[in-house]
């Protein structure tokens, strides 16, 4: 058995053609909530095991409050895994009571959402899976997750990052990476300084990874902007990398599935 990716936002900007990223694994598992309720039918949210949130940006949490009011009406529940500054933020800034309901503290005998705190490096079990947040370079506390199926199959997530430390990837060797790359290159200064990346920016990972393990997943980039450049400069960029490093890098769409 594969383990089954399913991108339902590869953006960072929503419109009627690009959602926020979320991605969905063996239909129970989530990462990032920025498109789970208007990607999934009902019954598809309904089905949803755990929710990791990687860090406070409201296009990585915003369907969050959607989601649970959906699981609320249905009378189900999930677990939303994160660290202590997302879920504070939650709840003090969307699920307070006034911008939506407290749906962490409601109904009484079990909780919609059930807040689990995480920490770097330390793994957390959900259904099948072995979630690790590790730690990237972004806002305070952004959180990376490698996701691990009980085949052993790896997937690892990067989020939101920008350049990561040269080893970085020593410890980390999955099947699929799945990396954020923002802009077009010439988008570098707005890029850095946001805590973003490049096509460029991800070539040097890619010859760091390749400097650790001698070979590179294939790799999947999400979290493009669309206002940032045009994506067929993104695409262009994107294939002068894979050209180089005799990689496989595919940019995400909407609704794209992928085995891993
Ligand atoms: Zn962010
Ligand atoms: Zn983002």
């Amino acid at each position: 058995m594969h383990m089954r990716l399913r991108v339902l936002g590869a953006h960072n900007l929503s419109s009627s053609e690009t959602k926020c990223v979320s991605l969905i694994i063996d239909d129970v598992l989530a990462l990032d909530a920025g498109s789970l309720t208007e990607g999934l039918s009902f019954a598809e949210q309904s089905r949803l095991e755990a929710v990791f949130l990687s860090h406070r940006h409201y296009d990585h949490i915003r369907d969050i409050p959607a989601l649970g009011l959906n699981l609320w009406r249905m009378a189900t529940s999930a677990d939303v895994f994160c660290s202590e500054e997302v879920r504070h933020t939650l709840i003090t800034c969307l699920l307070n009571g006034e911008v939506y309901p407290r749906l962490h503290m409601i109904p009484d005998e079990k909780s919609t959402l059930r807040f689990t705190l995480i920490e770097p490096n330390a793994s957390v079990t959900a259904g099948s899976h072995t979630i690790t947040p590790i730690l990237v370079s972004h806002v305070n506390h952004t959180m990376g997750f490698q996701v691990k199926d009980n085949n052993g199959r790896v997937l690892f997530y990067t989020s939101d990052t920008g350049p990561l430390p040269d080893d970085f990837w020593k410890n980390i060797s999955p099947s699929l990476l799945v990396v954020e790359v923002t802009a077009p290159n010439h988008q570098t200064k707005f890029v850095r300084a946001a805590g973003h990346m490049t096509p460029l920016l991800l070539e040097k990972e890619l010859v760091n990874f390749r400097s650790f393990h001698g070979d590179l997943p294939k790799i999947l980039t999400v979290h493009m902007d669309p206002l940032l450049g045009s994506s067929s400069e993104l695409e262009e960029e994107l294939t002068g990398v894979a050209e180089r490093q005799d990689a496989s890098i595919t940019m995400a769409r909407e609704g794209m599935e992928v085995e891993v």
